[in-house]
């Protein structure tokens, strides 16, 4: 016989390679074994955790469950109930596709399983299922039960070299219970319960609407700072909960995506999404939002990641397009709310600090006995009192926004009376996003219109960004910068856009080549440089800070606001102005019932 070099490994051992693909760390076994639960059609999934998932991961489900002789194969490699032919593949709509999960799993660890099929007559015998590492597996009856128990012990005890590769505990849980949370709000009528360690990490009852799943695990606060938008485009579906951007986030994992009910983490939808608040948001910042897309399942393709987390679409452009517009639409509603958020907010605060002044200034034993009928004369003013200052204020009820200035507060804010209420403004704010917004409509039409200077400004960067400028510095042309090369690392700024004229030429021009050089060659387009690079800019807090401001450009900055889109939050997603109606005005001091 021949002296074969080749050979079939064995099963135990493939399924150990297997595992290298499908279980990178326990969360990834709690996101597999939860995604069978849902597709077995569970109602409500338990989830139990010791030590980060090294000492035990248990999920409970009252799912379909498994006769035995399924409850055998489905350890087997390509055992699967959710697909019979590649063509399948091309339409998934449960969880699984390759029925590698299983074997994978039990191959790394010491493995357990009880599972019943719940038939219409009644439940069939149950069965208990064991595996130590690979090894085959046994099955012995079991007390009868609805669903299925899957207990995974000592993950990796064969495997010492994946084990290495573990986070700290803290990490590997926090990692499942982003898992968690992120399946949980998939699946809003699927009731979740997570423990770690003994500890309630979290719960979340059957039977949910996505809002009521949403509050259970964003939080209250996110809903009362979103707004709900849906829209079809080019066949996807987006309904989205979209926070405003004054709710951005450090990191990206308050983004969540939902592909025809499955959990999706993808780098095109998270582009998509940033991409759609790029206007309002601050670049390093992250939205806060929940997006449920669905779509022919015949366009996406999940059969690309052994994870299953990253997704290929036929169509990427209409997808994109599908999440843009959509978190576009809802940001540009958001502009009345944003304001109102913010100003109940600061009524909340507000009226904290009043009642406890008020409070304290009662308590003073020798204060003044006020004279009762003065204070009545002064709070309870006629109706007329108020038709006698309108006329003087000039103020055109109903057609104005953000009302008519009365004064400049600090040098800093401009309050107005608007038909309703007042308003204040944060004038620097609002003149770094008004000229933002300027700058970027310019900047589609052309380069923008530059201002020579009397006399060049000096310029000496450093040797990395000197050599840069010298094989690009027309690359600052189009922002309205002229630079002359004047040495090796030497420069001149000869002439800057009109519209920053006043501000330092150098600490300019150097951001702005920054901000270029960081963009890469052309890849990135002119008005994302130009957010990133004025982004930076405002914060040094520049344009228009602290000038006193006469009556006539208060009220010019007000007109302009309400021309300009986007206003209600700066470059950073601050808010620009906070509104107080007459009835909060009223309730604040105490005047309504
Ligand atoms: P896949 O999910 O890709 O089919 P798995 O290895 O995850 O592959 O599971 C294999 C099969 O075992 C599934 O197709 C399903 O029929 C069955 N199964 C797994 N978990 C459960 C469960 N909790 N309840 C009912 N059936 C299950
Ligand atoms: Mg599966």
């Amino acid at each position: 016989m021949d002296n074969l070099r080749i050979h079939i490994l064995p099963s135990a051992v493939a399924n150990q390679i297997a595992a290298g693909e499908v279980v990178e760390r326990p969360a990834s076994i709690v996101k597999e074994l939860v995604e069978n639960s849902l597709d077995a059609a569970a109602s409500r999934i338990r989830v139990r955790i010791e030590q980060a998932g090294k000492k035990l991961i248990e999920v409970d489900d009252d799912g379909s469950g498994m006769g035995k002789g399924d409850a055998l194969l489905s350890l087997k490699r390509h055992a699967t109930s959710k697909i019979s032919s590649a063509e399948d593949l091309y339409a998934i709509a449960s969880h699984g596709f390759r029925g590698e999960a299983l074997p994978s799993i039990a191959s790394v660890c010491r493995f357990e399983m009880l599972t019943a099929r719940s038939a219409a007559t009644g439940s069939e015998d149950a069965v208990r299922i064991l595996c130590e590492g690979g090894s085959e597996a046994e099955a012995s009856p079991a007390a009868p039960r609805k669903g299925t128990r899957i207990r995974i012990r000592d993950l990796f005890f064969n495997t010492p070299a994946r084990q290495r590769f573990l986070r700290t505990e803290r990490t590997e849980e926090a990692v499942i219970v982003e898992t968690l949370r992120a399946l949980a709000l998939a699946n809003p009528a699927v009731g979740f319960r997570l423990d770690c360690d003994g500890r309630k990490r979290l719960d979340a009852a059957s039977g949910q609407t996505r809002e009521a799943r949403i509050v259970a695990i964003m939080g209250a606060d996110f809903m009362s700072n979103q707004i709900a938008h849906s829209e079809v485009y080019d066949g996807v579906h987006v309904a989205g909960f979209f926070a405003l951007p004054t709710h951005h986030h450090r990191d990206g994992g308050r983004m969540h995506f939902f592909i025809n009910g499955r959990v999706v983490r993808d780098k095109q939808l998270i582009s998509a999404l940033k991409a759609g608040y790029r206007d309002v948001l601050f670049h390093d910042r992250f939205p806060q939002a929940v997006l449920w897309i669905e779509m022919d399942p015949a366009e996406v393709d999940v059969n690309v990641h052994p994870a299953k987390r990253e997704v290929r679409f036929r169509q990427p452009q209409s997808i994109r397009g599908a999440v843009v517009n959509c978190a576009r639409a809802a940001i540009e509603q958001m502009g009345q709310q944003v304001s109102d958020a913010t100003t109940s907010q600061a009524l909340k605060a507000m009226r904290g600090g009043f009642s406890a002044s008020r409070a304290a200034s009662f308590r003073q034993p020798d204060a003044p006995s006020a004279d009762t009928s003065t204070l009545q004369r002064l709070f309870s003013a006629p109706a007329d009192a108020e038709s006698v200052c309108e006329p003087q204020l000039d103020y055109a009820a109903g057609n104005l926004h953000l009302g008519m200035p009365l004064a400049q507060i600090h040098r800093c804010y401009i309050l107005a009376q608007s038909d309703d209420g007042i308003v204040l403004v944060d004038q620097h704010a609002a003149a770094e996003r008004i000229t933002y917004e300027k700058l970027k409509r310019d900047l589609e039409k052309g380069p923008l219109v530059c201002q020579a200077l009397l006399s060049a400004a000096d310029w000496q960067p450093d040797a990395a960004m000197s050599a840069w400028l010298h094989e690009h510095a027309d690359a600052l042309l189009p922002f309205g910068f002229e630079i002359e090369a004047r040495g090796e690392e030497r420069f001149a700024v000869a002439a800057v856009p009109a519209m920053l004229a006043g501000e330092p030429p150098v600490e300019m021009a150097a951001e702005l080549a920054a901000s270029l050089r960081s963009a890469g060659s052309v890849a990135e387009g002119r008005s994302r440089v130009l957010e990133r690079w004025l982004g930076n800019r405002a914060c040094k807090g520049s344009i228009k800070a602290g000038r006193l401001l006469k009556t006539e450009e208060q009220e010019a900055l007000l007109r302009e606001m309400e021309r300009t889109a986007n206003i209600a939050q700066c470059n950073h997603g601050r808010p620009t102005y906070v509104r107080l109606s007459l009835n909060e005005l009223d309730s604040l001091f105490g005047r309504r019932g």
